[in-house]
Parts: C-alpha cells; sequence; structure tokens
C-alpha cells in the first residue's frame, strides 16, 4: 500500500546473484498513453520467480533488466487510465498477458504478434506485479469473467502455459494421458487434458502436499515414485506424456511411458542440458514437442474455463500471503511443500 513519501513495497530481483529482496520503490508514475495502472489483487510465485531468486543459468538473461520487479502472474482491478485508452475504465478486473510483442519486428508488422521473438514481459524485463500498483499496456489486458474472485485470475498466467501443452499435445477425448510433475503447470495440465475428456495420471517424487492438492481436485490415479520407483512400468502405455517437472530423469521416464507413435511435450524448464535417449525416440517413432507461452486464443480459452469452474481451479491455491511474507512464499515454493502461492500486495502495510 501507499505511503505518505509515495513509495511501496515491492519484491525485487537487485543484482545478478541468488535471492529476491523486499524494498521501497517509487509508486509508478501516472500511465502513459495506451496504458492503465492495476492495483494489484494478487500475483502467483512461479517457478520461473523461484529459478530467478536461485539465480540460476537459464535467467541470466535477465542481468540487463535488473534492478526489476518481479511478479508477472497477476490479477487485479484497473486504478488509472492513460490518454487514448479505449474500452477498459477504472476498476475494471482484468488480467493481463506479461509478454508483450515488441510490435516493430517483422511479425509484428505482419500482424502475427505471437510469432515476435523480441518480446518482453511485465515482471521480468520490466517492474511486475510483487507490489501494489503495476503499469501494463492495454494490449496485454484481458477482461476477467464476471463475478470471480479477481485473484483468482492470477491463475490465468500458469494455466495458459498448461492449455498451450494439451493444445500442442493434441490431447483429446478418451487418450491417455501421464503428466510428469504436480507443480501448477502440472496440475493445470491434469484438469485441462481432463477437460478435453482425457483420462489422466500424474507423477510425482516425494510430493504428498501436492498429491494431496491433485486428491482434492479428484485425481486419484497419483503415483509418487519415492514410494515405488517401479509403479510406472506396471501402467499400460500412454498417447500423451507431458514433461512438466523439470527433472532431467522425468525426460526418459516420459519417453518410456508413451505408447508407439506417442507424444512428448516438453514444458518443464530445467537448470541445465540433459541427457535424452533419442534412439526410443527413433525406434518408437515418438513424437516430441515443447510448449511454453500460449498464444491469444489460448488465453481466451483459459479465461473461459476458469470462469466455468473457479472453485474447482481455487483449490490449486494453497497459501494466500501479504506481500510482507512474501519471503515466505519464496521458502514454501522452493520446499515443494505448496501449491500455488498468492501474495496480496493490498493486504500488506
Ligand atoms: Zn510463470
Ligand atoms: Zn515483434
Amino acid at each position: 500500500m501507499a505511503t505518505n513519501e509515495g513509495t511501496m513495497l515491492a519484491l525485487r530481483k537487485t543484482a545478478p546473484h541468488p535471492g529476491v529482496e523486499l524494498v521501497r520503490t517509487p509508486l509508478p508514475p501516472g500511465p502513459g498513453r495506451s496504458e492503465v495502472i492495476i492495483e494489484v489483487a494478487a500475483a502467483g510465485i512461479c517457478g520461473s520467480d523461484l529459478h530467478i531468486d536461485e539465480w540460476t543459468p537459464s535467467y541470466a538473461f535477465l542481468t540487463p533488466c535488473l534492478p526489476v520487479t518481479l511478479g508477472h502472474e497477476f490479477a487485479g482491478r484497473i486504478s488509472a487510465v492513460g490518454q487514448g485508452v479505449e474500452g477498459w475504465r477504472i476498476g475494471d478486473a482484468v488480467t493481463v498477458k506479461p509478454s508483450a510483442p515488441c510490435g516493430t519486428c517483422a511479425a509484428c508488422l505482419d500482424s502475427r504478434p505471437d510469432d515476435c521473438t523480441n518480446r518482453r514481459a511485465v515482471g521480468l524485463h520490466q517492474d511486475g506485479a510483487f507490489a501494489p500498483y503495476v503499469t501494463c499496456p492495454t494490449s496485454q489486458l484481458l477482461a476477467l469473467p464476471p463475478g470471480i474472485d479477481p485473484t483468482l485470475g492470477a491463475l490465468a498466467e500458469p494455466l495458459s502455459i498448461s492449455a498451450a501443452a494439451i493444445r500442442n499435445g493434441e490431447v483429446r477425448r478418451g487418450q491417455r494421458v501421464v503428466v510428469f510433475g504436480p507443480g501448477t503447470i502440472g496440475q493445470g495440465c491434469a484438469l485441462l487434458a481432463r477437460r478435453a475428456g482425457a483420462e489422466v495420471t500424474v507423477i510425482g517424487l516425494n510430493d504428498a502436499a501436492r498429491f494431496a492438492t491433485l486428491r482434492s481436485m479428484g485425481f486419484d490415479r497419483l503415483i509418487d515414485l519415492a514410494d515405488d520407483p517401479a509403479a510406472l512400468k506396471s501402467t499400460n502405455p500412454y498417447d500423451v506424456a507431458i514433461e512438466a517437472a523439470g527433472a532431467p530423469a522425468a525426460v526418459n521416464l516420459a519417453i518410456s511411458a508413451l505408447r508407439l507413435r506417442g507424444t512428448m511435450v516438453a514444458v518443464g524448464i530445467h537448470a541445465k542440458d540433459v541427457p535424452m535417449d533419442l534412439t526410443q525416440l527413433t525406434r518408437r517413432q515418438l513424437r516430441l514437442v515443447g510448449s511454453a507461452r500460449g498464444t491469444h486464443d489460448i488465453w481466451l480459452e483459459t479465461i473461459a474455463a476458469l470462469g466455468e469452474t473457479p472453485d474447482l481451479f481455487a483449490k490449486m491455491v494453497t497459501h494466500r500471503l501479504p506481500l510482507t511474507q512474501a519471503l515466505e512464499g519464496f521458502a514454501a515454493g522452493h520446499r515443494r511443500e505448496a501449491s500455488k502461492v498468492l501474495l496480496l500486495p493490498g493486504a500488506s502495510a
């Protein structure tokens, strides 16, 4: 919340080494042309925020952007609109596609913004939502379904990643799908694969807490490899395997779990290069597809799904903490005892 001195609390990555810091920063200036300021209702702690905290090599690309306020999964209400803003009003409940196209590259000029490779993301390249206020271009706004708890809008970003994995894996009704990794992305994949009519199994490792979340959402095909390392081998082959663990061992397990001509979707982020049994991929004619950010139509689909069964998706949220307890939220994420941790900037002093 703002203080008299015109500053606000923000969780920032301040330097290119491990750690994040809760510091006071100036309130954002008034919104520029075609921009709005959003009063943040909730911002989720993402696996990438944990990697950025640890400062694993896959995030070294952020060094030129530091210091920066993190928080790219968020929702809230518009609190100020800049000049030239049309169709958005103060008080509107919105979520934000954090990754914005550059507007000037060949893909952007050809009206294919989803193909832009020169993107900048709110909460990574520029100040994000682990703060009471965040500035965003209107091109990135999406309205939340009417009546939905605005804090749940913070789930739209991770769910859009899961939805992209389901789309890229071409998951269909009647298929058998195995998801490696019961974190937020894996949980989203499980929910959306089931919604598409697939039978879903989820694989974890020492994942009692996150399996409890999945059980509460009605999943009972859950295999914890710590309890029984061979349990996966005794199940029938799967049509689609989704690697959402970012754990090197999961890659070859996913490959070996597939039927002939099955599809593996790689959506986990790995801290370094991963050895892979490519001969199995060749001999069994598997398909390997990488999947990351959702396109605009996937976002629209995701928000519609969120609006249909908000109470089901709400079970993904295990922690709601004021911003003052952000570091505790990060610690819970690192310990993998949490499913989604939401920080509520408005709830802090
Ligand atoms: Zn994220
Ligand atoms: Zn571009």
